[in-house]
């Protein structure tokens, strides 16, 4: 199965009433992890790459090894998306490598820091729109800021400044065109999400499900959802690690999303977590061991299992078999 578009994802789990975990990659390990806990639950896929990504593993890598992961895993299908375009010019560059889903994000300047005016974020979408759909490539925008800093990437606010207004949301989306919409709700990118437990006034449910009502057929995304369980820090910090306590997004909020139009979930952190805790184990406990298979292979089999667990509890798991991917061609013809 060739690399298809997100937009066919995303409706399909729309019909399903399902969500698709979207998860970083960097490497070729992280790409076999995830390609195998897709297989093993019979997923479909969302893998993504940020610009930080694309610098450190070289587009032209990265783009094959996801073509190998379509030939080891052809049953299972699977979308190549860039994680935060900070400009036009960069999500050109992904679509122009073979990228079948691209992110504007025009929340920011070009410079990834600032946030930006609604008429440019409005005029830079739109753009990627245009550019993206000729060829029948998905687009996610994003309206609000989310909070923390990814890649270099992020205003580096707390969560809850720049909130997604829903009615702006609304005439987003309509001068637009897009895909998919990734809003602020209070969530940040990185470990360091929320200092205690999220409740209702640092996770604002309510203003998804209100954007939701306003919106109810754009297909929605969390960012920063990982829900940085306390197992995986518990074992960086046996095994000689400083992590500070930190707590994630709950499991059953983002299913509460699910039930309320998001599509799509970004899950990074909770499998950077899972690498670097059982690398420190091999490490901590057999210091002699310097065949870097030795800790690069429980990585990658850690990183499965823990990528394997929010493929059932977003739904997606047992519907990679559900449908033919339609060609890209064909996408473009029908927007
Ligand atoms: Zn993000």
């Amino acid at each position: 199965m060739p690399l298809v578009s997100m937009r066919q994802l995303l409706d399909e789990a729309a019909k399903g009433g399902y969500g698709v975990g979207a998860f970083n990659v960097n490497d070729m390990e992280q790409i076999q992890a995830i390609m195998e806990a897709a297989r093993e639950t019979k997923s479909p896929v969302i893998v993504q790459a940020s610009r930080g990504a694309r610098q450190y593993s070289q587009d032209n890598f990265l783009y094959h090894l996801m073509l190998a992961a379509t030939e080891l895993y052809p049953e299972i299908p699977t979308v190549l998306h860039l994680d935060h375009g900070n400009s036009v010019e960069t999500c050109k560059t992904a679509i122009d490598m073979g990228f079948t889903s691209v992110m504007m994000d025009g929340s920011l300047n070009p410079d990834g820091k600032t946030p930006s005016t609604f008429e440019y974020n409005v005029d830079a979408t739109r753009q990627v729109v245009e550019m993206a759909h000729a060829k029948g490539i998905t687009v996610e925008g994003e309206i609000g800021c989310l909070g923390g800093i990814e890649d270099g990437h992020g205003a580096g606010l707390d969560g809850l400044s720049h909130l997604t207004d829903p009615d702006q949301a609304v005439e987003f989306v309509k001068l637009t065109g897009l895909d998919a919409l990734a809003i602020a709700i209070g969530t940040s990118h990185g470990a360091y999400k929320f200092s205690s437990k999220p409740t209702g006034e640092t996770l604002k449910m309510a203003r998804l499900i209100e954007i939701h009502n306003k919106l109810p057929n754009v297909h929605l995304v969390m960012h920063g959802s990982s829900s940085v369980p306390k197992a995986l820090q518990d074992i960086i910090n046996q095994y000689g690690g400083k992590l500070k306590p930190t707590w994630g997004v709950p499991v059953e909020e983002i299913q509460l999303g699910i039930k309320n139009g998001v599509r799509k979930i970004n899950v990074d952190t909770d499998n950077r977590l899972a690498i670097t805790g059982a690398i420190r184990k091999v490490f901590w406990e057999t210091p002699e061991k310097f065949d870097p298979r030795d800790y690069l292979t429980p990585a990658r089999e850690a990183f499965t299992t823990v990528g394997a667990a929010p493929m059932t509890q977003f739904g997606q798991a047992g519907h990679a078999g559900d449908y033919a991917p339609i060609p890209l061609e064909e996408m473009a013809r029908r927007y």
